[in-house]
């Protein structure tokens, strides 16, 4: 029976994928010492976040066939070794989309409506928040999509059709054809991030993308624009994004990823009353977990079975 690798346990759901089909390698820990070793006498790896599989584990373990991945990053594997060495990497696009859209649409509506403010303010016996500060619709408000793949052309369709926003989106490689009922005006970066309400961004972290928020770009935002992050940290200049947040010179901001994760305690982000922060959460629904840990035990089978 082929021996399978799990640097760190999956769900249940994709273990039963598993069971009877393979032989289970759990390792006590998911350190790079300890996978490094386990690598060299398996089949198979199902790989989630923390471990990284290297060129020199990949070159070390020669019955290896296939790795398999929980989510659609593959980041944490040497896919060039992989593929020298005849290893097929499987990952999971799309897997995640739909949870992240939804987060990304929480972000929005709740500054929008400024529930962090009005939760902290009523738990402090403040009824009369509800005059100190003005909420804000959306209808009709515009929602600048930056990277218009999977998850931002999701975003785009919920927040168009249900909230009724006009949708600008940037996005010259597109590939993803989205949602053919809903007006999508495509248009420049600096343009979108001028016009825009709310700025969404959903760019995968590559050597284009890195810093392409950058300060000049930013302070091109309205100061009544909330900036919305559920991509990668990498793609803002975050000391701008602080600067813009201190000054007032944007509205507000929803980060659910950063330049460091996790993020400092003493962040300034987290100084902010502005700003929604979440521990880059936004794909590990119950849902997605259970989801990505099938497809990962699923992807491993097939390639067993040619
Ligand atoms: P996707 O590949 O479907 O879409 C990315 C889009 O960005 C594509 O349409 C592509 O053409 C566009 N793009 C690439 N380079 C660009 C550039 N330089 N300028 C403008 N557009 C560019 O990916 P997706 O599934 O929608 O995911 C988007 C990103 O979301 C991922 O790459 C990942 O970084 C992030 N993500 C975050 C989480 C989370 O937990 N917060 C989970 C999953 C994905």
């Amino acid at each position: 029976m082929k021996k399978v690798l799990l640097p760190q346990k999956i769900r249940d759901e994709g273990m039963d994928v598993l069971k009877g089909k393979v032989e289970l390698v759990i390792a006590p820990d998911p350190s790079q010492d300890t996978v490094a070793e386990l690598i060299k006498d398996v089949q198979g790896v199902i790989l989630r976040t923390t471990s990284a599989i290297t060129r020199e584990m990949i070159a070390s373990a020669p019955q290896l066939e296939v790795i398999s991945r929980t989510g659609v990053g593959v980041d944490n594997i040497d896919v060039g070794a992989a593929s020298e060495h005849g290893v097929m990497v499987c990952n999971l696009p799309g897997v995640n989309s739909i949870s992240v859209a939804e987060h990304a649409v929480a972000l929005i509506v709740a500054l929008a409506k400024t529930l962090p403010y009005f939760d902290h303010e009523v738990r402090k016996g403040n009824w009369k928040s509800r005059n100190a500060y003005r909420s804000g619709e959306l209808y009709q408000k515009t929602l600048g999509i930056i990277g218009f793949g999977r998850i931002g052309s999701y975003v785009a369709s919920i927040m168009g059709k249900g909230f009724g926003m006009n949708i600008l989106a940037y996005d010259p490689y597109l590939s993803h054809a989205g949602d053919s009922e809903l007006k999508v005006t495509f248009c420049e970066l600096e343009e979108l991030l001028a016009a825009a309400d709310v700025v969404s961004v959903h760019l995968p972290a590559t050597s284009d993308t890195k810093g392409l928020l950058n300060k000049e770009r930013l302070k091109l935002l309205k100061p009544s624009a909330y900036f919305i992050n559920t991509a990668r940290g990498s793609v803002v200049d975050e000391s701008a994004l602080v600067e813009l947040l201190q000054a007032g010179k944007i509205a507000g901001a929803g980060l659910d990823v950063f330049e460091e994760e996790p993020v400092a305690m003493d962040h300034p982000f987290a100084t902010l009353d502005n700003v929604i922060l979440s521990p880059h959460a936004a794909a590990l629904t119950k849902e997605c977990v259970v989801r990505a840990a099938v497809e990962a035990a699923e992807a491993v089978i097939d390639v067993f079975a040619g």
